[in-house]
């Protein structure tokens, strides 16, 4: 079997790998990355939010994704029947970018792999990671490519940014099961040809169906939008019960007032993707020699379009700390990296679940709106969830449901 040697290797061409392996290259670490897949491919997490920005800018891949034009996002609606309410994250509390795009993810990750190959990093795609072994913090990673040869890479570190794929979860014996309750999506993109000009055409919407359902529209720069239904997995498995997507799709679509007009006609590009029990966890993100990132981590649920923000939050931290320790410092690999990236996670968790027990949802749609209320959770919504100045971010998991017991409590009172 011939062999390989590198410093580092990157398990996973996505937009984590990518950050991770950019990161090293620029700081001149022997990378390399090997991806299962040919792209561009498929994937869902269409909606970014602003905190990626830094990422993508410090990792110098920002320049070769500004130029394709995708479509800027500069907030978000949600929309409940009559009832709107419109995040801008130009209003958000504390610093940070207040735009970011809506992408559809195979043409943005095909750019950002690309620009990983521009770099001069060695990008391996077809070759799939088939088994590791590590030796202290050194490793032997067997890959097998297309043609079914096999072959050794010997590295020194190793960042598993492989998404679903979750190799070193599932070669350690790391995999846990989500805090969250089980919930599912199904998604397909169409040409929307029945797009309105101006805002309202090219605005992410959030449309809530019932209070843990919600349907989501996400419009693209090239004409075509995303549309994807998400609730408990028991609702979605109802809605495509023969199996048939196409239909539990349609079904969704003729659920919202909003939207019917506009895709209830429309064929889709694709057979709808039905993705179930989505949320996962891991026991550790770290150990000897390696590290996890992204979805090969921790994936908690699309509502706040979170998922692509930990990518590559944890994606450039990891490519950090092991530079750091290739260069011969003990990294405390529990406080600098899995404590860190689990308060964010700890943060968002509490968003999502108070998203599921609708206390979030009287809080976005009470009116008069409080601006000062709506700037903080603007800026979690926008991915600053390490920023403990925000009291929306440091007393996460008090601050909401006190605020919509307050107004439970008001609302009580006026009937
Ligand atoms: P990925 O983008 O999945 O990349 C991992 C790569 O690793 C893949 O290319 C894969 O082929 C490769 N790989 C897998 N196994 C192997 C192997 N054995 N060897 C080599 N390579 C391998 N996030 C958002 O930010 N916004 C959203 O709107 C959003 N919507 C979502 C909706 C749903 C229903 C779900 C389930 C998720 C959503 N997400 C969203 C989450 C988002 O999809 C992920 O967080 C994001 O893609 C993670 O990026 P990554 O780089 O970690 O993994």
């Amino acid at each position: 079997m011939s062999k390989e040697f590198v410093d580092v290797l990157v398990i996973g061409a996505g937009p984590s790998g990518c950050v991770s392996s950019s990161y090293l290259k620029k700081n001149n670490v022997n990378v390399k990355v090997v991806e299962k897949t040919k792209f561009p491919r498929l994937v869902v997490g269409e909606s970014l939010i602003p905190r990626v920005m830094d990422h993508f800018d410090e990792a110098g891949l920002f320049p070769a994704l500004d130029k394709m034009g995708f479509e800027k996002k500069l907030g978000a609606r949600f929309l409940r029947g009559d009832e709107v309410c419109i995040f801008d994250f130009s209003n958000k509390f504390g610093d940070g970018w207040d735009w970011t795009w809506q992408v559809p993810r195979a043409d943005f990750d095909n750019t950002l792999a690309q620009e990983v190959i521009n770099k001069g990093i060695d990008l391996e795609f077809e070759t799939e990671v088939i088994d590791i072994q590590f030796n202290g913090t050194d490793s032997v990673t067997t890959v097998r490519s297309k043609d079914g040869e096999t072959k050794e890479i010997h590295a020194k570190f190793v960042i598993d940014s492989s998404g679903y794929g979750r190799v070193l979860p599932k070669l350690l014996n790391l995999e846990k099961p989500s805090k969250l309750s089980p919930h599912s999506a199904i998604f397909s993109h169409v040409q929307d040809v029945n797009r309105e000009e101006g805002e309202e055409g090219t605005l992410i919407s959030f449309d809530i169906i019932e209070t843990e359902v919600w349907l989501w529209v996400i419009p693209f720069s090239n004409g075509n939008t995303s549309v994807g239904i998400v609730g408990p997995t028991d609702y979605i498995e109802k809605l495509s019960e023969n199996g048939d997507t196409t239909e539990a799709l349609k079904k969704a679509i003729s659920l919202s007032d909003y939207y019917v007009k506009r895709f209830g006609s429309v064929d889709f590009l694709f057979e709808p993707k039905h993705l179930k029990d989505y949320s996962c966890s891991v026991k550790s993100l770290f150990g000897d020699g390696f590290a996890l990132t992204g979805n090969a981590s921790e994936f908690l649920d699309p509502v706040f379009s979170s998922g692509m923000a930990f990518a590559t939050e944890s994606g450039m931290l990891a490519a950090k700390l092991a530079l750091r320790q290739l260069n011969g410092e003990t990294i405390n690999w529990q406080t600098e990296y899995s404590d860190y990236i689990l308060y964010g996670v700890d943060v968002f968790t509490t968003y999502v679940k108070e998203w599921y027990t609708g206390n979030l949802q009287e809080l976005f749609f009470h009116q008069p709106e409080n601006p000062d209320v709506k700037k903080k959770i603007c800026a979690v919504l926008a991915g600053y969830v390490w920023n403990k100045e925000n009291p929306f971010v440091k007393k996460h998991d008090t601050v909401i449901k006190n605020l919509a017991n307050l107004i439970k409590l008001e609302k009580q009172e006026q009937n």
